[in-house]
């Protein structure tokens, strides 16, 4: 990848007593290097892409540690390498995004969890739940009931979430089983310091290698007979053990408030926004001190009866702010009320909403109905204020534009080489009808958006081939998979390009070869060009991913007998071969390698390279396309097959015309794409390309004051 972590890895140096600054998830990078990990390992995705990406660029750091880092090919092989920990005595942290991460680790995780792990093993799970979530609305929670797995969900405060890292590690080897922690979007950028330890190098590692494997338990194996007693250890043992743990060490804080015959049950990380709420409705000072006593569990599963118990004993009221569906914390804590024979009324989805992030505003409307049934008149006047004064300017928005703000969709980025696919895409449905789109995971996701509207289905990172398994017997026309590269060697090698083969299936499937896992922050995959070849590119304009062959390689080494490679950016070459993927008499799978570097890489390698040859007055040409507003018709055709976010309206010039023409507004990259759909699409003639030269020779110095004077000349005739 292009971005450089330097700074960040610097960081991880810090000794004892040094202050660390910077943002949540470097934080929880750090105490995993300070509570001695052995291996770490991971599929990248946000909001936790930062650890992998920082420990990767890390690497010849660990190596002085002995610690050892691993980009795994999914979720799968990721938590398959906690496996290490099931034996030996090592202390082993992987990462990736949940709730879709999870499901892949699913199988991996409970062959894991059942024999139970001697070394603490830890999941930072990157909890893409809420506003700006970009997977299924589901929660992790779910895995750590059913496998029996610790799940950890700390306050978003470094020191706190430090500190969970520290204990997550300790309490999974105390109660052998795996740790989750579980970090919201807020909570892996939340800003702060704390000081620092020193990193601890690993006892067991690549410098001290064992000199012997361990000696063969079947106990250790998710088999039978012995998965009957995993169970057996679970529910005897190891959740006792956890309890057991989590009440010795605190790891739950109770806060104390004046109001103590009321109380509050938070998630930990939903601490932060409570806090706020609270203090917007005149209950927290400026400090964060609530009047209501707090229970917070940094700790979710398992719950501590005793703890809770004690927590509500004597009060009129609790309310538990459990962000999600189920309300598994509220059932938990209901029971375990139930079995202490105590009978405070607990408050939760009742009175809260049940679905959607729980940001400032939703916990304080949920708030106020607690108060108003347990605390009447606590809440301030300024708080009930705030919030109708905030459904007043919703009120007054809506009835000023006549209906809800329209959404505005994130698209692709400007030059993107998956936009041009999709428009040849576009024109080749014109010719040959609509067919079924079956989309995977990633930037061409973005299709899914106008002006393309593509894609059927999305059943999970590279499961667009088999996804359309059952579509495709039911269609006139051949069904169309869309699939990048990252989900290629993510899952769609196995699961779809084996499958179609083995059974002969007649599909298309389109791999958009950009090159990286563009979507999740642009990691290097197997079939990156690598820097050898980056290095040796002689104009380095252009795209690079014709330098890597893998997937080509691997692809006739399996048997494909159709395989096509169109540059992206020419619509006509991919709109041809689309209309033959779809028409041919060849009738087993078809392939087309769409070849267009990741702009935004491209971009990143370019800059450093074109400010560097400006630095040394050297000759610089960027390519740029425009409009000719007199001749644009203002049909806007060009805008509804492109899409691309610089080309855009303006005010018609002709006081005669009404429609506003197309222009090109300055973020241009000069992909091309605006002149290749003109020439497919037949176009007006509007479009032009322009070479903008920074430093030029002389000759074109002389060339450009030539036309200069003939254009002057011919303006003053
Ligand atoms: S990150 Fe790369 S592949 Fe993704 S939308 Fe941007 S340019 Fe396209
Ligand atoms: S050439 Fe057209 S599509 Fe490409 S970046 Fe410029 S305006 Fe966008």
């Amino acid at each position: 990848m292009e971005v450089h972590f330097t700074e960040e890895v610097e960081r991880l140096r810090l000794g004892a007593g040094a202050e660390f600054h910077g943002e949540g998830i470097l934080a929880i990078t750090k105490a995993l290097l300070q509570s001695g990990v052995a291996y770490v390992g991971g599929y990248q995705g946000a909001p936790v892409s930062h650890l992998l990406d920082v420990m990767v660029q890390a690497e010849p750091y660990l190596r002085e540690l002995g610690v050892h880092v691993e980009a795994c090919s999914n979720e799968a092989s990721a938590a398959a390498m906690l496996g290490a920990s099931l034996h030996y005595p090592v202390r082993g942290a992987v990462t990736w995004k949940s709730i879709v991460g999870t499901n892949v680790a699913a199988d991996a995780l409970s062959n894991l969890s059942s024999p139970g792990v001697l070394g603490g093993a830890l999941i930072v799970s990157g909890e893409d739940y809420g506003e700006g979530a970009s997977v299924i609305q589901e929660r992790t929670h779910a895995y750590a009931c059913k496998s029996t797995m610790l799940l950890l969900d700390p306050r978003p405060e470094l020191d706190a979430m430090v500190r969970m890292v520290e204990h997550g590690f300790a309490m999974s080897e105390a109660s052998n089983m795996p740790a989750i922690l579980q970090l919201r979007v807020r909570a892996c950028h939340v800003r702060g310091s704390f000081v620092a330890k020193d990193n601890v190098a690993p006892k067991i590692s690549a410098l001290h290698p064992l000199a012997e494997p361990a000696p063969f338990q079947y106990a250790k194996l998710a088999h039978p007979p012995v998965i009957f007693g995993h169970e057996k250890l679970k529910v005897e043992q190891r959740i006792p053990a956890a309890q057991a743990y989590i009440a010795a060490h605190r790891l739950n804080e109770t806060m104390p408030g004046a109001r103590a015959d009321a109380g509050i049950i938070v998630q930990g990380g939903l601490y932060n926004s409570l806090v706020r709420a609270l203090q917007n409705l005149g209950l927290a000072d400026a400090f964060g001190n609530s009047q209501i006593p707090l229970l917070v569990l940094n700790v979710t599963y398992p719950i501590v009866p005793q703890e809770v118990g004690a927590f509500c004993a004597g009060k009129r009221g609790v309310l538990v702010l459990e962000e999600g569906t189920p309300e598994y914390i509220e059932k938990d804590i209901l029971v375990a009320l139930h079995r202490l024979d105590i009978q405070t009324p607990l408050h939760g989805k009742a009175l809260m909403a049940a679905h959607g992030e729980y940001n400032v505003e939703v916990l304080a409307r949920g708030l106020l109905r607690f108060c108003d049934e347990v605390l009447p008149g606590a809440a301030s006047a300024a708080g009930h204020e705030w919030l109708s004064a905030n459904d007043r300017r919703r009120a007054a928005v809506a009835a000023r534009l006549g209906a809800p703000l329209p959404v505005r969709p994130p698209t692709f980025c400007v030059g993107c080489p998956e936009r041009p696919v999709f428009s040849a895409l576009k024109l080749a449905q014109q010719n040959v009808g609509r067919v079924h789109v079956a989309a995977d995971i990633g930037c061409h996701a973005f299709a899914t958006f106008e002006p393309f509207s593509s894609g059927h289905s999305i059943l999970g990172y590279g499961m667009s081939l088999a996804s359309r398994a059952g579509v495709s017997p039911l269609m006139r026309r051949r069904a169309l998979s869309v699939m990048g590269d990252g989900g290629f060697w993510h899952n769609g090698l196995l699961t779809g390009v084996q499958s179609a083969l083995f059974n002969g299936d007649d599909a298309v499937l389109l791999i958009m070869k950009n090159g990286y896992t563009s979507a999740t922050g642009a990691q290097d995959i197997l079939s990156t060009p690598d820097d050898a070849a980056k290095a040796e590119a002689v104009d380095k304009q252009q795209s690079l991913v014709h330098k890597n062959q893998t997937i080509e390689d691997t692809l006739k080494g399996m048997g494909v007998g159709w395989m096509r490679t169109v540059d992206n950016y020419d619509v006509t070459a991919m709109r041809r071969t689309l209309e033959e993927a779809f028409t041919t008499d060849f009738a087993a799978l078809k392939v087309i390698i769409a070849e267009g570097e990741c702009q935004l890489e491209r971009q990143r390698r370019m800059k450093p390279w074109i400010a560097s040859l400006l630095k040394r007055g050297e000759r610089v040409v960027r390519v740029r396309y425009g409009v000719d507003e007199d001749v644009c018709t203002g049909d806007h055709a060009c805008i509804r097959l492109s899409g691309c976010p610089t080309l855009t309206l303006k005010d018609n010039p002709d006081p005669l015309k009404l429609d506003p023409v197309a222009t090109v507004i300055d973020g241009c990259v000069g992909c091309g794409l605006c002149g290749s759909n003109a020439h497919a699409a037949s176009l007006c003639p509007s479009f032009y390309r322009a070479e903008v030269i920074r430093n030029p020779r002389w000759h074109e110095r002389l060339l450009d004051g030539l036309r200069g004077a003939v254009r002057r000349a011919l303006q003053g005739a």
